[in-house]
């Protein structure tokens, strides 16, 4: 009974999946017979101009197909859509600073549409389509990456920086520990060797990622006004007081309108050394009543707001909107080792940016209302950096027209730059990393007067000596220390030697 009862069931699926499968065969080929048969206008072309690469962006009438490929002796590119005709006017793209120069059109075998680019580099050229979103319907996106160029071109992997920053932690940990056990002074050779390697005195880099760009505008006011645009403005204000600042560099994610995926801002940070990842975006809300600066910081574990996960969720969107391929996915070797290795890190840097974002809130808090008086917590994609500390300002709300008016103002964008590096530097004045101009100044405070060192935990009198070629005898006496015993925070005569 029930073995036949089976059986029967067994048969009726077999001709439901047979049903099925001639179903899917009459789709298939009346869904080629309807592309086929639509013919695709291009309603619109934008073309963005990055350092690395041009993106060249079709706006159509509905899904079509393209054939890129080169020619050669003048290069070109030829990209070849089905069916499809155009509307837009090509004369109206801007190709200043782009590998184009020039553009033509044509059409092909009748009902085709041929566009032809001029170049004046090599170029290696990938394309990809986007299915329609909040902002835009059908894309064809061309992508002319610019070989050699690419700040992201051989991004370190992520396990690699870590392993890598777990190296010069372990060295910095080891470092200390000598230090520290050394309380009689021995070991003269070893102390020498490292009297004799100058300190290096870097540089502390920032990373100033200004947000959107190019097909993503961010958020529109109500006058109009971009995120895109005045993030960018905050942003280049933002480099230019870390750059005129002794002891500080700033690298620019975003120097111009175009657009980066969210990953890839990451990694850019990652490839020049950042010591700091900051993102600088305006919001938005559907009400124009909301106001006010904040700083948030990643959350692995869910938003401490509804507002931070609704944000996070829009911010998020970007690549969708900026466009994004989808083919673009993490590697997914090691995942679980990935995975804990990540959340390691990812613990010690978020306290440094839950610290960071404490100094540069209370900066922001002088020059802006403030939308929440902590640093809030939630998902961003532009904050997953592993290895880096990371925070993403929101300055204030586009979308009320007060704020609106101020973010566009250019001494209120001077006014929220200051701040955010006002905070950044009380922060990294208070724990400079080891090998920065920072640490080696708060290690050596010299008065005009004459040379003089505030001891440091850890110090040892023979370490003091030698760092200052003076003997500790000399040393002794010129502070009329007796002992060995030495002070943290106590202020050392140091003679001339
Ligand atoms: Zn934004």
């Amino acid at each position: 009974m029930v073995i036949s009862a089976m059986g029967i069931h067994a048969k009726v699926m077999k001709v439901l999946a047979l049903r099925q499968l001639a179903l899917s065969i009459v789709a298939v080929i009346s869904a080629g017979l309807w592309t086929s048969l639509q013919a695709a206008t291009v309603e619109g072309m934008r073309l963005w101009a990055a350092p690395d690469h041009a993106r060249l962006v079709f706006d159509l009438s509905g899904a079509t197909s393209a054939d890129v490929f080169s020619l050669d002796d003048p290069a070109r590119l030829v990209i070849d859509l089905e069916n499809s005709q155009l509307e837009a006017d090509p004369d109206s793209l801007s190709l200043e600073d782009s590998a184009i120069s020039a553009l033509r059109t044509g059409t092909r075998e009748g009902n085709g549409l041929r566009v032809v680019l001029e170049l004046n580099r090599e170029v290696e050229p990938r394309h990809f389509t986007l299915t329609p979103n909040d902002q835009y319907g059908h894309r064809l996106v061309v992508d002319l990456e610019y070989p050699g160029e690419s700040a992201v071109e051989n991004p370190i992997d992520p396990i690699e920086a870590m392993i890598r920053e777990q190296e010069i932690q372990a060295q910095r940990a080891g470092a200390q520990v000598r230090a520290g056990s050394d309380q009689q002074a021995t070991e003269p050779t070893s102390r020498s060797s490292e009297q004799a390697k100058p300190h290096p005195r870097r540089d502390i880099i920032i990373a100033v990622d200004a947000g959107h760009g190019g097909e993503d505008p961010g958020a529109i006011g109500p006058s109009g006004t971009r995120e895109k645009d005045v993030v960018l403005d905050i942003s280049q204000r933002l480099a230019n007081i870390i750059n005129a600042t002794e002891g500080f560099k700033a690298v620019l994610i975003r120097d111009g309108d175009y657009y980066l995926g969210l990953r890839q801002r990451t990694q850019l940070a990652r490839e020049q050394k950042a010591d700091f990842f900051v993102s600088i975006h305006a919001d938005a809300f559907t009400s124009p009543r909301p106001q006010g600066s904040s700083v948030y910081a990643l959350s692995q574990r869910g938003a401490t707001s509804e507002t931070a996960q609704w944000l996070a969720d829009s911010e998020n969107r970007s690549d969708l909107i900026g466009g994004v391929d989808g083919s673009l996915s993490l590697r997914d070797k090691d995942q679980v080792l990935r995975g804990v290795l990540l959340d390691l890190t990812m613990t010690a840097t978020l306290n440094d940016s839950l610290s960071i974002g404490g100094q540069v809130l209370d900066q922001l808090g002088r020059v802006n209302r403030l939308h929440k008086s902590r640093v809030e917590q939630a998902g961003f994609m532009v904050l997953k950096s592993p290895d880096i500390p990371s925070l993403l300002i929101e300055t204030g709300f586009i979308s009320n027209p007060e704020e609106e008016r101020r973010l566009r103002d250019p001494v209120h964008q001077q006014g929220v730059a200051e701040a955010i590096f006002g905070g950044l530097k009380s922060h990294f004045e208070r724990y400079p990393p080891p090998a920065s101009l920072l640490a080696w100044q708060r290690d050596n405070q010299r008065r005009p007067g004459g040379d003089e060192y505030r001891i440091q935990s850890g110090d040892t009198l023979s370490a003091i000596a030698v760092r200052h070629g003076v003997p500790v005898n000399q040393l002794k006496q010129a502070n009329d220390l007796n002992g060995d015993v030495i002070r943290v925070g106590q202020v050392l005569r140091i003679p001339s030697s």
